[in-house]
């Protein structure tokens, strides 16, 4: 394989979502590795699918390659409950979203079963849990969900999302259903998404239909398997603090354990909120147009609450339940992979995650259950069982400061510019640079590390 071959196999002619497969076959013994003639280093920053598949692929062509990793774990935003026995409790990541794209391909190809997610959806209108086919003939909620399937081909001003609600006339009880729907999964509230964003990235998605589960291996030892050879490269407990790239033959990383770290390349993918907080210090400042990129995409607080009970209450076969209350989505995180069905995931994003942030779990999980109560006549209460319960605000993790990147109003080419190169020496791989309409995904986080690598291999790989 010539150096040609190969940048077409990482990213250049190649769909974005077919490259991991066979990416991931490239170490097959049929097929040996480039011999490799670069004698330089790259670090990697982070230790989440960017960092673990940039680093695969770094290293199956036997270039030297270090994983910096500031926590103890990997697989960052992929973060299961230990303490929950039934089923795989995923805190971040959970669903798969599509059935043609990498991570689909990938889950499925170690052969765990998947679980696809029947639509079937609750809604809290008018005090009463309703279906959808008990919703048929209210006018208003058509609209809504008329609103939500056009998205895709909005053409009008770059507005919020409830701007665009507003102008489209969805009365006030029924716009929590748009938020719910649309923002929640984006890790937003529909008071600062893009509509135009949002748009953009669904004429771009070409990740396969559908929801799934991963019904018994939790995500985190999904990665451990596919990822055991990388593993032993990652340094945890290494929170990078300061990079300085003045020198042109080398990058000094500084750790807040004081240690430093020399390379002579450089792939970043830490989360856009610790990146926008400054966390990270560079010498010298990165381009403007790097860092107001930054500012042109959100990244909000968020939680999911896990809730659990003695009895399903609400609907054995709901996939979820969308309300007007502190969380706009619970969803039925069992369904297809618990007997029992019992546990509700409240996923609370954006300005509603800020609102709850001064509260106790206690206090959380007690506003949430008393919403639940005012529709199931007090059964949430009843029926709770708070042993298996529990809060995880993403946001007051020092290193994730929040969910997902997501489209900001004037955000259009804003992860374009995220991710050019500095100076030919540091590149930027993480969801908020995937450029295919798949950010905030796992697959996202693939697709960003292929097109780092990719350009990193295009300038140091010379064959
Ligand atoms: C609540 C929640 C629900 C989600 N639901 C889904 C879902 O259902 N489906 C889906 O596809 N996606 C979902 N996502 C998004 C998905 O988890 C992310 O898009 C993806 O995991 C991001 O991977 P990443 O490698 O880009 O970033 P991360 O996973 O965040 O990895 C970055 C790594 O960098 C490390 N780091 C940070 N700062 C430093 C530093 N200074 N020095 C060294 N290391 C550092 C972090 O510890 C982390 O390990 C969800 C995310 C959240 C939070």
């Amino acid at each position: 394989m010539n150096r040609r071959e190969l940048l077409q196999r990482l990213a250049y002619v190649v769909p974005a979502g077919m490259m991991f497969p066979s990416l991931l076959q490239s170490c097959a013994p049929k097929d040996p590795p480039l011999k490799s003639v670069y004698d330089g280093k790259v670090i990697i920053i982070g230790a989440g699918i960017s960092g673990l598949h940039a680093a695969k692929l770094i290293k199956d062509q036997n270039i030297d390659v270090e994983i910096l990793e500031a926590t103890s774990l990997f697989g960052g935003r992929i973060k299961v409950n230990p303490d929950f026995g039934d089923f795989p409790l995923e805190q971040g990541a959970d669903f798969i979203y599509g059935n043609n794209n990498p991570w689909y391909s990938t889950v499925e190809g170690t052969g765990i079963s998947l679980v696809e997610i029947p639509k079937n959806p609750i809604y809290f209108v008018d005090g009463q849990a309703k279906t959808e086919s008990e919703l048929s003939s209210n006018v208003d909620f058509q609209n809504a969900q008329s609103f939500i399937n056009n998205i895709v081909n909005w053409s009008g001003p770059d507005l919020t999302l409830e701007n665009a609600v507003v102008s489209a006339q969805i009365p006030q009880n029924l716009r929590f259903i748009v938020e719910g729907e649309v923002a929640t999964p984006r890790g937003a509230t529909y008071n600062s998404i893009s509509i135009k964003g949002i748009s953009e990235n669904l004429s771009l998605w070409n990740d396969g239909d559908g929801r799934f589960f991963s019904q018994n291996q939790t995500l985190v030892q999904v990665l451990g398997n596919i990822y055991n050879t990388i593993l032993p490269l990652i340094k945890f407990d290494t929170p990078v603090t300061n990079i300085d790239y003045n020198d042109p033959t080398k990058i000094v990383l500084t750790d807040a354990n004081g240690g430093t770290h020399e390379c002579t390349k450089l792939i970043i993918t830490v989360p856009l909120a610790v990146l926008k907080a400054g966390d990270i210090n560079f010498s010298p400042s990165l381009p403007v147009g790097t860092t107001a990129a930054w500012n042109r995409i959100g990244m909000a607080a968020g939680m999911k609450v896990t809730l659990s009970f003695f009895v399903n209450f609400w609907n054995k076969q709901a996939s979820s339940i969308y309300t007007d209350g502190y969380a706009r989505e619970y969803y039925a995180a069992g369904l297809g992979r618990s007997n029992s069905n019992k546990v509700l995931t409240a996923t609370i994003m954006g300005s509603q995650a800020d609102a709850l942030a001064g509260k106790t779990d206690e206090e959380i999980i007690n506003l949430l259950l008393a919403d639940l109560d005012t529709v199931y006549d007090g059964q949430a209460s009843h029926q709770f069982n708070m042993e298996e319960s529990y809060v995880f605000d993403w946001s007051k993790q020092p290193y994730a400061k929040g969910v997902m990147s997501y489209p900001l109003v004037s955000g259009t080419g804003a992860a374009q510019a995220m991710a050019i190169p500095v100076d030919d020496k540091i590149f930027w791989a993480g969801e908020a640079t995937a450029l295919n309409g798949n950010e905030g995904t796992v697959q996202g986080g693939i697709e960003s590390a292929e097109r780092a690598v990719a350009e990193l291999f295009d300038l140091i790989l010379d064959l």
